[in-house]
């Protein structure tokens, strides 16, 4: 008989509890299904209302801690994280799918954006500028907003809770935290992290669950003022809507359709390994995955043999074998909405390799999927424009830059971008000419680092930025303040104006 698996609860209030409803769901090994995760609380609307009452009742005093004494848990946070990193990584590849190299670098990204705030809390910097009036001073500062609800996906188990949840708690907002259901462990051992850390009870809350009973009871809620969401423009959308008819605050981190462009004058080799590293690392389950090689036709059927080459050669299997390159999808509706779009892509373009399920010893439990590779695609071709969220590879042919440029803005999202070139000045004009939020030169689409700002234009969110400095507008109010010393009425505009 198996072991049968641990069952996780919910945390509200400083306490580890089970749902209201009384019944949990199980989260699996995408690699090997048969291997149960753990239960995790199936959570309510009632249970949300628990965590939001908990957050509200913890916020006056967590937003009264000086910001530098917020900043040291969060440093104890990211110190403890450092110390668990390995089982972290281990608990993420078996839970989600990704490779242990992936998974550690998941990991340190929670860690890096744990100390990065971490020193927000002494920054946090506001202006303090002169005034048009004589005997008067004007600044601003920051406040927080509430209660945040954070929303998140399970492809960065680790690193995007910790996007969201460093600079809300670091500002002074506290968190209900609703993770994906394909990541529930991660999140859960996330937030026992987080309970060792020390931050105060109702701080910090985690309810599991789906995302129509968990999600829309935080998002609908009147007292959570801020929604920090990442996942795919479909439910982006829907939440946005409800938010917008409740003038709630709302960032969203939504989907991509990144390209690498190859000009000409092109290392190849160099833009091979960028390419393959970008489409297929995380099974091309990133939001800053390449889906689209660009590419001068001049070049086309050189770069084309190098990848399928390269593709064929890739090891599949579980992430947890450390000589694997691509672990699974995360769960069967990945894995079929992939084989659809592969249906779709042998109408539209040459497969050149892959465009199957991928079968054989140790793969016959798990959601694998071949790397694919799609040559011949236009630009306009349903696999060219819509997020496939797995391991497939649309070819674009072009001929020259402008082309090439207007192929790679010609979709709807706009996160990430790379061009690989020799010449410093197509170099230039490619970094002014994507519009991308992100952009690569001679690099794959990936490998965003934390205190940098990260997020995408067009469809791929409504402005906000996560990471860097400027996550820190998300999660506060400014307020703008005048002191006048000079002992009498004095008017802006007027008094300071000729007669
Ligand atoms: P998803 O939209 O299915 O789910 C995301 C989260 O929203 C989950 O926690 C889910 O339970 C919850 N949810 C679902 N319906 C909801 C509702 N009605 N109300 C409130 N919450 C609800 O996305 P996913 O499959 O988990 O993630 C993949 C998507 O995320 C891809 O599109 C990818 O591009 C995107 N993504 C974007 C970024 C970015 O920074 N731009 C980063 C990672 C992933």
């Amino acid at each position: 008989m198996p072991e049968s698996p641990a069952v996780h609860h919910l945390f509200i209030a400083g306490r580890w509890v089970e749902s209201v409803s009384g019944n949990t769901f199980e989260s699996d090994n995408p690699a090997d299904t048969r291997d149960v995760v753990g239960r995790f609380q199936a959570g309510t609307a009632a249970d949300v209302a628990m965590a939001i009452t908990a957050a509200d009742t913890a916020l006056p005093a967590w937003k009264a801690t000086p910001a530098p004494k917020r900043g040291e848990l969060l440093y104890r946070f990211g110190a403890l994280m450092a110390e668990h990193k390995e089982r972290l990584a281990r608990a993420m590849t078996r839970e989600m799918g990704k490779v242990l190299a992936e998974a550690r670098g998941d990991v340190q990204e929670g860690i890096d954006i744990a100390f990065l705030m971490a020193g927000e809390g002494r920054r946090m910097f506001g202006d303090t500028v002169p005034s048009e009036l004589p005997d008067k001073w004007a600044m601003s500062i920051r406040q927080p907003v509430g209660v945040a609800g954070i929303v998140t996906p399970w492809n960065f188990p680790i690193a995007i809770p910790c996007w969201k949840m460093m600079p809300a708690l670091v500002t002074g907002n506290t968190v209900v935290f609703k993770p994906s259901s394909d990541a529930p462990h991660c999140a859960t051992l996330l937030v026992e992290l987080m309970d060792e850390a020390g931050f105060p009870p109702g701080v910090v809350n985690l309810v599991t669950g789906s995302g129509r009973e968990v999600g829309d009871a935080i998002v609908e809620s009147p007292d959570v003022r801020i929604i920090s969401f990442t996942g795919s423009s479909a439910t982006g959308r829907t939440i946005a809507e409800r938010a917008g008819r409740r003038l709630k605050r709302l960032s969203l981190e939504l989907g991509g359709k990144n390209a690498v462009v190859v000009l000409r004058d092109a290392d190849l080799d160099l833009a091979v390994d960028g390419i393959l590293w970008s489409a297929f690392g995380t099974t091309g389950q990133r939001c800053t995955a390449c889906s689209r090689v660009i590419v001068d036709r001049h070049v086309v059927n050189d770069l084309v043999a190098r990848l399928a080459q390269r593709t064929t050669a890739l090891r599949l299997g579980s992430g947890l074998d450390e000589s694997v390159d691509v672990g699974p999808l995360v769960n069967a509706a990945a894995a079929d909405k992939v084989q659809r779009y592969v249906a779709i892509g042998r109408r539209e373009g040459e497969l050149v390799t892959g465009g199957e399920r991928a079968t054989g010893p140790g793969l016959e439990h798990g959601h694998f999927f071949a790397p694919t590779i799609f040559a011949g695609v236009r630009p306009m071709a349903t696999i060219a424009q819509e997020e496939i969220f797995g391991p497939v590879l649309s070819v674009v042919p072009v001929d020259g830059y402008a082309e090439a440029m207007a192929a790679a803005n010609g979709v709807r999202y706009g996160l990430s971008a790379s061009v690989y070139t020799r010449d410093v000045n197509t170099a230039f004009r490619a970094m002014r000419d994507f519009e991308t939020g992100i952009v690569y030169v001679n690099a794959g689409t990936t490998g965003a680092e934390t205190h940098l700002p990260f997020g995408g234009w067009k469809d791929t969110g409504n402005g906000h930025r996560e990471a860097g400095h400027v996550a820190l507008d998300t999660f506060t109010e400014w307020k703008s303040i005048y002191v006048d010393f000079s002992g009498k009425l004095q008017r802006a505009q007027i008094d300071n104006q000729p007669s």
